[in-house]
């Protein structure tokens, strides 16, 4: 028996790095916003369904360490093809 009622309560979950904290006296569209704290203490409003759906899983720190992540990446891929072919010429002087 789900209840229809117009809050639904996501008190203490988490979503990605989000914690629910309370739900705002906040409407958008009808929407219920909660308060929100992310890992790193920043707090902000996320619509229910957006917690719920994923679509919002951080106050936007999350994003910019996919964005930085993907520059290091980039960085380490051409440093690690290096060091593997470095390797494999080794392996293959004490095999051989
Ligand atoms: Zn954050």
């Amino acid at each position: 028996m789900t209840s229809k009622c117009c809050v639904k309560d996501i008190t203490g979950q988490t979503f990605g790095r989000l914690t629910a904290l309370y739900p705002t006296k906040e409407r958008h569209n009808e929407k219920i916003m909660w308060r929100c704290r992310c890992i790193e203490g920043n707090e902000i409003e996320v619509a229910t369904a957006d917690l719920i759906k994923g679509h919002t899983q951080s106050c936007g720190c999350l994003q910019r360490e996919l964005v930085a992540q993907r520059v290091h990446r980039h960085g380490e891929a051409i440093h690690g093809n290096e060091t593997s072919l470095y390797i494999v010429a080794c392996e293959q002087r004490l095999s051989g």
